[in-house]
């Protein structure tokens, strides 16, 4: 097992330690907890580096969230997982060339996340020959959704989660990497070339590879098996700390039982060698234990919570009682870095039995305004609501604090001076917070509240990334922009004709947009460019100019487009 370690230190790691004061003030330094200082410690696995084995596969860990792996082949190699931007992988295509600069043939993304897929780009860029983009065949779907419809809530609470916005000082790491830098650049992402549905057996560059489908932290989770070096690839169904079984960024349901079978089917291989696609590589006998015992902790979580859900009790109760066994609790593998066990539990039980909790006094409750506008009368006045924020802040009971400035919030009571209170509550929450995902999303939230600040969107576009992206997508977000208020009674239909031959319509009824491929009885007929369509409604263009060119073709109905496209704003 030669492993030769390169050690690159572009990133010098600062672990900060701050003095303590005991007043409750805004951005003042704290000292962390011992359990902040494990997370401090944790930083250790992100210190960036490329793992180079005598196998021909080399991984560069750190530098940024996620790693990027390199394969050597016949004159040619390959990269698993690009990172997260055309920056990274740049840098980290410096060490990699130094070790072998044949040409990239091919660039597999484990799954549709960012921080897997958008350097892909670089790759192309610096190669004669595009190299193959393979994945499987959902990922193309799961990367439209979060750049189209869920673009600007996807965006928002991930760079809240990620603290994308937060101070350098704040940022510690993001649980599986030092920091997110999707906003470094406008994605890179390169759309799929080869997909495929169960398992794809393939060869490039005389390196055997097999890829399966291994539903986990995605639902387009793939798994790559070297078998010539008994190498496995697991992407992000295995890392070191605690799984994510639910994001608080927001995701559909995460399969929990799948990521187990997942687990299983790569422990069948008996692997050497494990390359994550997140913190460090493991080899030898730890891969397997390593292996059962991730997904011994997720099947334990997933079956005691199903137990509990059985007996009645609703998910607020579950989460006061399930914690790991006491055989594996103490795991690195195992600490809550970036995955919870309560945020778990109420996730698988959503996964199963939906939002609704059985309690019959949660299936239609008092709105937030009305319940909060009853416990006023019930203390004697709004203001002594007010006086019971002040005290906790004081007292330092913080979580108290923040419930009850949603009551305040609810009934417009000091908005101001409430969310300084809120401010001051979540800022405090998450400096102690070992869960870099709660930490992040405190201060991120307490930065948000303070005058002034606007969250950006961390997702650019520009012309190449929209090539990527399907007509489809821009007609989807359309559809869900669609302000009603501005849609009049009766049907309306504006029908499109593209350059590549491509048709679309849409159907104004009832206060919703239908997407279809219809085209008779259009009240209005656009003709113009794909590209130039998709510019346009990506803000690159202004509809107005490219009316007027005549680039966007209305048949003399300019004013009416813009009018038909000004419906579709919030
Ligand atoms: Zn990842």
């Amino acid at each position: 097992m030669n492993t030769k370690l390169y050690y690159i230190s572009i990133l010098p790691l600062i672990f900060l330690l701050s003095s303590c004061s005991d007043d409750v003030t805004r951005s003042q330094p704290v000292e962390y907890t011992s359990s902040v200082e494990k997370l401090v410690q944790h930083s250790e696995e992100f210190i960036p580096t490329v793992y180079s084995y005598d196998n021909g596969i080399h991984i560069a860990v750190g530098f940024g969230i996620a790693n990027s792996i390199m394969v050597e082949g016949e004159g040619g190699n390959i990269i698993i997982d690009a990172a997260d931007s055309v920056v990274e992988a740049e840098k980290i295509y410096k060490f990699f060339k130094n070790i072998n600069s044949n040409p990239i043939k091919a660039v597999i993304y484990t799954h549709n996340h960012g921080d897997h897929t958008f350097g892909a780009a670089y790759y192309d860029s610096i190669s004669e020959e595009k190299p193959q983009i393979i994945a499987h065949e959902t990922t193309a779907f799961y990367i439209e959704r979060i750049m189209g419809i869920l673009n600007p809530i996807i965006s928002a609470r991930s760079s809240r989660m990620f603290g994308t916005f937060l101070p350098e000082e704040q940022l510690i790491n993001v649980g599986i990497g030092p920091f997110l830098g999707v906003s470094q650049s406008t994605p890179g992402y390169m759309k799929p070339d080869i997909t495929f549905s169960d398992e794809l057996k393939l060869t490039i560059a005389g390196i055997d590879i097999e890829l399966y489908h291994a539903v986990g932290e995605t639902n387009d989770q793939l798994f790559v098996w070297l078998p010539q070096q008994k190498a496995l690839m697991p992407g992000d169904n295995l890392y070191k700390t605690f799984p994510n079984l639910y994001t608080i960024r927001g995701t559909t349901h995460r399969d929990v039982k799948g990521w187990v079978d997942s687990l299983d089917h790569m422990r069948s291989f008996n692997p050497e060698y494990l390359f994550p696609s997140h913190t460090k590589p493991i080899e030898g006998e730890e891969v397997m234990k390593t292996l059962t015992l991730y997904r011994d902790a997720i099947q334990y979580v997933h079956d005691q919570t199903i137990r509990l859900m059985n007996q009645g009790l609703y998910p607020d109760q579950i989460i006061e009682m399930i914690e790991l066994p006491s055989e594996i609790a103490d795991s690195p593998f195992l600490n809550e870095f970036y995955g919870t066990i309560r945020w778990s539990v109420k996730s698988i039980f959503n996964g199963y039995l939906g939002w609704f909790n059985g309690n019959i006094s949660d299936l239609d409750p008092l709105s937030r305004k009305e319940e909060a506008s009853r416990l006023a009368l019930m203390v004697g006045g709004v203001e002594n609501i007010y006086l019971q924020l002040e005290a906790a802040v004081t007292a330092k009971d913080m979580q108290w604090a923040l419930q009850l400035s949603d009551h305040l919030i609810a009934l417009n009571h000091k908005v101001n001076d409430v969310n300084k209170l809120r401010s001051i509550a979540a800022e405090y929450i998450g400096q102690r917070s070992p869960n870099p995902n709660k930490r992040n999303y405190l201060l991120s939230s307490a930065l948000e509240l303070e005058p002034g600040f606007e969250l950006e969107n961390i997702i650019k576009s520009d012309a190449y990334l929209l090539k990527q992206l399907s007509m489809d997508n821009f007609f989807n977000i359309l559809s869900v922009t669609l302000n009603p208020e501005k849609v009049e009674t009766g049907i309306y239909r504006a029908c499109f004709a593209f350059d590549s031959g491509l048709k679309k319509t849409i159907t104004l009824r009832n206060k919703i947009a239908e997407i279809s491929s219809a085209s008779t009885d259009c009240d209005l007929n656009i003709e113009t460019n794909d590209s130039l369509f998709k510019e346009t409604l990506a803000g690159i263009h202004n509809p107005i100019s490219k009316v007027a060119s005549g680039e966007i073709n209305t048949n003399g109905k300019s004013a009416e487009f813009l009018m038909f496209l000004s419906k579709f704003r919030n």
